[in-house]
């Protein structure tokens, strides 16, 4: 902006801020504050009106006028979207037109008076890409607004959103706007895991609360935001240098857009004409993601997005440098519950395991975090609505992922009947303690095994108190996935040696590396594929990559060191594939043997049973796996065709549908006809109802995370297994495409809630 405006500009937010530090008195402080800043703009950028229309819910108040009709404040009410301003507020956008009545979407509102008025210029009032309302100067004449006055008004309108955001224009009255992030706030997102849980509001990008958002000295705070820079680049540059990314992949592809992005000189320029106008640094960033953030909500192009998305994760970065604010700061709340907008697993790993929930803005079910959250036994609900605008750190805050409900700052009653449902969990858990030592015994004598699946050296401790009778899946990949190198074969060993001496006598169950789909590792080279589910993933890297498969197979060898070892190879989707990794495995077997090292006293070699052409595979195949395992999450999928990562069509399929039941149905009698035993160790074992629906199809071993043990067993010992399997016999009869409901009506008759 030309020098002459950015110092009318710079006086005008001095004039405000003078104006706004006197100290109000009377009830109405917080009103009176809002005309005089509609006085002063009116005054400064020569129009006759300068109207504050401040965000209520769905509809915007007027809130403060100068020059329009005085009675019309707190009177006048437009929806988002209605009128100009509502489509202001609506696409965060400015509008300017020299002739207002004639504008798309113009509204009469007639006692405003304003129809004398033709131009009109009306900006955002935004913070961090939340509009809190709509800042308006009105001509008479038509007045051609220039570029540097809605700038100019922009500024103002930043100013306005920091200063609200502190709280200095609420008051006690019906038409005061109330204190931003003071109301309850209540949403309900998707079910990443189960589990309640009371705690504090930990943001993975605290909101920094500006001060002072006008400066005094833009030279200054230019040298601030150019330091800042700096420091941000040389940060990208040595991310990008390190060795581990030499190879290429996903993460380089963000990197690079970051490092194009903190040198944008747009970005950079847009931030410096805001300093030159009087903002500070922070406010110029602010600005600055404010409006990525708005284009981040109109644009559909998923690559766009996730660019726009990566320029606002930089404007956290370059914020958190500002602000000298660290990412953690290591002091965490008491039991925090981390609120992210998405979360990689290594980041939710390094927040360690006081963490006693997690709400996501996006995520999803099938994602790692969700699969880290679930090793650590903490509730998580994703795509949880503006959780993350909403929510300030320190918050109180209700977690329940039994329903996918979140209560921010709950009302007090709210909070005693959520305390209510932890006792009963509480309460659940004793019950299941108590039964812990108990077999998983069907009131008709069936007797079925539990086991637990795990991925983290951290899970173990929870194998005994769980009452597992065994690791059914260990998912070796987690541990690639947090590291930033391929671990060493040295390292790998001396792992899975603790993992196998903390199990003691309990059998553990290596699956191999199952990386690709959505199990990106940084420094693993990968081509992009259109559809990476279906691509080059699991065994099909392991036997096209040799290396890094014989290398872990030997430091599962070499741990085991002449115990008993279990070697699961996922997604084996036809015999072939089976027998070259059982030779792989059998050759390292005899490798160590002329080296002298000890072999496994009793090796069994099995595969995942994940696509259904396996469950179609030659008798041999059947005859040579000492086990399968089937991973439901990965069959269902491909079974229905409904991608697992995706919201809106994985809940589209019923696991207990007829169709997916009896699939595993025949694979159970194809494998007993076979004598080779078979377990199911996707998510849905964990789930009771579920649990109960495999073991009536003949599915006898059951899989899952250690804290669903105690609720599978439950109902297990509570049933007669063969009374529910006439039951689910009976509706696949009926032509009902589920099994669901009449089981549930049968448990509930049984008085098995
Ligand atoms: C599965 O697909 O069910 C499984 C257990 O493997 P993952 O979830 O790790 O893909
Ligand atoms: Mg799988």
């Amino acid at each position: 902006m030309p020098h002459t405006r950015a110092v009318e500009s710079r006086v005008l937010l001095k004039r405000l801020q003078s104006a706004l530090a006197e100290p109000g008195t009377g009830t109405d402080a917080g009103q009176k504050r809002l005309d005089r800043i509609t006085g002063l703009v009116a005054e400064s950028l020569v129009a006759e009106v300068c109207s504050i229309y401040l965000r209520r819910g769905e509809e915007l108040e007027l809130s403060a006028t100068t020059g329009l009709n005085p009675e019309a404040v707190h009177s006048t009410r437009m929806r988002v979207r209605e009128g100009l301003v509502g489509r202001i507020a609506y696409r965060a956008e400015p509008i300017k037109t020299k002739d207002a009545q004639r504008a798309r979407g113009y509204q009469y509102f007639p006692e405003t008076g304003e129809e004398i008025f033709a131009s009109f210029l009306g900006v955002p009032i935004q913070r961090l890409g939340e509009v809190l309302g709509v800042l308006v100067i009105q001509n008479r004449q038509p007045r051609e607004y220039t570029e540097d006055e809605v700038h100019g008004l922009e500024v103002v309108a930043m100013v306005i959103a920091e200063m609200a955001e502190s709280g200095i224009f609420t008051g006690p009255s019906e038409t005061d706007i109330p204190r931003p992030h003071a109301l309850p706030y209540f949403t309900k997102g998707i079910i990443g895991q189960e589990g309640v849980a009371e705690g504090t509001v930990l943001l993975h990008d605290p909101h920094v609360a500006i001060e002072n958002p006008v400066a005094d000295d833009p030279a200054a705070e230019r040298a601030r935001l150019h330091e800042a820079l700096r420091g941000l680049r040389v940060e990208i540059d040595e991310m990008l240098e390190a060795d581990y990314l030499a190879d290429g992949g996903e993460h380089r592809e963000v990197l690079n857009a970051w490092r194009m992005f903190a040198h944008d000189k747009g970005w950079v320029r847009r931030m410096e004409a805001s300093i030159e106008a009087g903002l500070a640094a922070e406010v110029a960033v602010d600005r600055e993601q404010s409006e990525t953030r708005a284009r981040m909500s109109r644009v559909v192009d998923p690559y766009l997005r996730e660019r726009l998305h990566d320029l606002d994760d930089l404007s956290n970065r370059l914020m958190r440098r500002l602000t000298g604010a660290a990412a953690t700061n290591g002091n965490l709340p008491e039991n925090p519950i981390l609120i992210a907008r998405n979360i990689g697993p290594g980041e939710l790993l390094d927040y360690g395991r006081s963490l006693k929930g997690v709400v996501l803005e996006e995520g999803s079910v099938g994602s790692h975090a969700a699969i880290v959250a679930r090793a650590l036994a903490i509730p998580l609900i994703i795509q949880a609505d503006r959780i993350t605008r909403e929510a300030v750190d320190g918050d109180p805050i209700l977690v329940d992922g039994d329903q996918g409900l979140i209560h921010l700052r709950p009302e007090e009653n709210v909070a005693e009947a959520f305390r209510a449902k932890i006792d009963m969990a509480t309460q659940a858990l004793e019950e299941y303690v108590a039964i812990r030592d108990k077999p998983a015994e069907t009131l008709d004598g069936t007797r079925l095994t539990l086991h637990m699946n795990a991925g983290l050296m951290a899970d173990l401790p929870s194998l005994g108190p769980s009452g597992a009778e065994g690791v059914g899946l260990y998912r070796t990949e987690l541990q690639f996935l947090v590291r930033r190198t391929v671990p060493k074969r040295s390292e790998l060993a001396a792992l899975y040696s603790k993992i196998l001496s903390s199990a003691g006598d309990k059998p553990v169950t290596f699956r191999t590396l199952d990386i690709g789909s959505d199990k990106v590792l940084p420094y693993m080279k990968r081509d992009p594929e259109p559809n990476p589910a279906l691509g080059w993933r699991a065994i099909r890297v392991g036997l096209d990559r040799k290396g890094v498969m014989r290398m872990q197979l030997q430091a599962m060898l070499r741990a085991a060191n002449g115990r008993p070892l279990r070697v699961m190879f996922p997604f084996v989707a036809q015999f072939d594939e089976f027998r070259e990794a059982r030779d792989h495995l059998l050759r390292e077997v005899e490798r160590e043997a002329k080296l002298g090292h000890a072999t496994p006293s009793d090796l069994q070699i099995g595969a995942m049973l994940e696509t259904p052409s396996l469950a179609f595979a030659p008798d041999q195949f059947f005859e040579m796996a000492d086990f399968i395992s089937i991973g439901g999450n990965d069959l269902k999928q491909f079974f229905f065709a409904a991608d697992r990562e995706n919201e809106r069509v994985r809940r589209r399929y019923d696991t207990l549908n007829v169709s997916f039941l009896t699939f595993i149905e025949q694979i159970a009698a194809r494998c007993d006809a076979h004598n080779t035993p078979v377990s199911f160790c996707g998510e849905d074992a964990g789930r009771p109802v579920e649990a109960l629906a495999f073991a009536t199809m003949g599915l006898r071993i059951l899989s899952m995370r250690g804290a669903s043990i105690g609720p599978v067993k439950r109902i297990l010992r509570s049933v007669n297994l063969g009374e529910a399997k006439a039951v689910i016999d009976t509706a696949r009869k009926s032509g009902a495409q589920s099994v669901r409901a009449d089981l549930m009506a049968w448990l509930d008759r049984e008085g098995i809630g």
